[in-house]
């Protein structure tokens, strides 16, 4: 296939695509897997469990479409929970992993991708130094290490329902696969089993979007905190966009020596070329990374202040490492897609363009069919929360509790009726969907269509 033409492909997805096979080879996956595999799955918001039936289990994906078991397209909205910005297996992509390929897989020792993509990302994001991990979790763990090491302070301050990686520490009042997976919504301090009190007592929790309870902690006890880790846009309970007030806030805490770490593991390379920092004007003195700068491989990274990041080891006493840690492949699939994003000016304009697109048509949707949603969203992420805005305080989902109060049932419903129209949301209300670069009219039509009919089966 030339060029051209697998480009083409690649925007366009397949040219009519097929849905309503049953399910009948994901099942049949799903019941192997189960055997074998905690709830059959190695991520647990991959199970459905929120939204109910079987996940699909997928064979292979191109552009905005993923192929599953038996055989249905499906117009995928999670892009592997962010990385997959450009669309899946986009050529650059591919070409660079073959190529780093031909050279063999791992070396234990230096080389010079590393050396590329880190050269990318200080560029970029104006960070001073960055280290390679190989996931968003190992990320934040490693920034917290070193902001304990650096102010030899003990505590952390962490928001309710703000995600960071399944890290011990941060497994407090965490969202997503928490919230979705819970019995009830308001879990309580430490939210998973496993997690020692004494450790998750480290660990002190405030609300998202109130300046004044932050002010307050950081009077209080901020001379005792090393480090405040946010989601700079939360993604993992539903798209929540934070108040100017709140970033205020936020860099104040910075004054009594607390450092500031925000983690754009999903929202870096996402919002803009530098993320939420860039998109929001936010200073923080460390930045995590994954998802996207892997390009769909396991690649994580934290950076920032080159005073605070000659801590790490071996320059500095805070120990990390990784065996796999700058894989040749990861770390080619990472630059291939950063590359990609800077050679393409427009990239970010056009995902919030087919993004403003989507929300406004959702909304006339479920307007039209008198189905009460909150619509959020920012760059190339969006969330419908099934409840009426009229009813929060601020007209507007601002929190974890105000998402708390949305209709999962309904959500569910809907989401069924979308993927039956070969439209793959993802399977919880408290996450936000990923738009990809190869997401273009035709994608956006079909969503659509499919969404005004599962709005009318949600209010049937
Ligand atoms: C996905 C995510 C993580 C965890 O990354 P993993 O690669 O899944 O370990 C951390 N923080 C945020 C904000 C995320 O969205």
């Amino acid at each position: 296939m030339s060029e051209v033409s697998e480009q083409q492909v690649m925007r366009d997805g397949p040219p009519e695509p097929r849905v309503g096979h049953a399910p009948e080879r994901s099942e049949a996956l799903f019941a192997r897997a189960r055997a074998v595999t905690p709830g059959g799955v190695n991520s647990p918001v991959r199970a459905f469990r929120s939204v109910g039936g079987s996940p699909r289990f997928i064979e292979r994906a191109s552009g905005a479409y993923l192929t599953d078991a038996d055989g249905n397209d499906l117009i995928d909205y999670i892009g592997s929970w962010g990385p997959m910005i450009l669309g899946h297996n986009h050529p650059d992509v591919r070409a660079a992993i073959t190529d780093a390929l031909a050279g063999g897989t791992s070396f234990g020792a230096p080389g010079w991708r590393e050396v590329d993509l880190a050269e990318l990302i200080v560029r970029v994001t104006g960070v001073g130094k960055v280290r390679f991990v190989n996931s968003g979790t190992e990320a934040t763990m490693s920034a917290l290490r070193l902001a304990r090491g650096f102010t030899g302070r003990d505590y952390i301050v962490k928001f309710r329902g703000n995600y960071h990686g399944h890290a011990d520490g941060l497994l407090v009042e965490a969202g997503s696969g928490l919230i979705t997976n819970a019995d009830g919504l308001g879990a309580s301090a430490p939210s998973s089993a496993g997690v020692p009190q004494a450790y998750a007592q480290l660990t002190l929790v405030s609300e998202y979007n109130d300046a004044d309870a932050l002010d307050e902690l950081m009077r209080e006890r901020g001379h005792e905190i090393a480090a405040i880790i946010f989601e700079p846009v939360i993604g993992n309970a539903g798209v929540i966009v934070p108040t100017p007030a709140f970033l205020a806030a936020l860099h104040r805490a910075r004054e009594g020596g607390t450092l500031l770490i925000a983690d754009e593991v999903m929202t870096g390379f996402r919002l803009a070329r530098n993320g939420a920092t860039e998109r929001l004007g936010l200073h923080p003195d460390l930045i995590c990374w994954g998802k996207i700068i892997g390009g769909g491989l396991p690649v994580g990274a934290y950076g920032g202040r080159a005073d605070v990041m000659d801590f790490v080891s071996p320059q500095g006493p805070v120990y990390q490492a990784g065996t796999l840690s700058g894989n040749p492949l990861a770390m080619a699939a990472g630059l291939a897609t950063l590359r990609a994003l800077d050679a393409d000016p427009d990239v970010y304009t056009r995902l919030d363009a087919y993004t403003s697109r989507l929300a406004d048509g959702l909304r006339a949707a479920a307007d039209a069919t008198g189905v009460p949603v909150t619509v959020q969203h920012i760059g190339s992420m969006l969330t419908v929360f099934f409840l009426d805005a009229a009813t929060l305080p601020h007209g507007e989902v601002r929190s974890y509790a105000d998402a708390a109060n949305a209709d999962t049932a309904a959500f569910a419903r809907w989401f069924q009726a979308l993927l039956a129209r070969g439209v793959y949301w993802a399977p919880s209300q408290f996450e936000s969907i990923f738009v990809s670069a190869a997401h273009g009219d035709a994608e956006l039509e079909r969503t659509l269509e499919a969404a005004r009919a599962a709005f009318a089966e949600v209010k049937a």
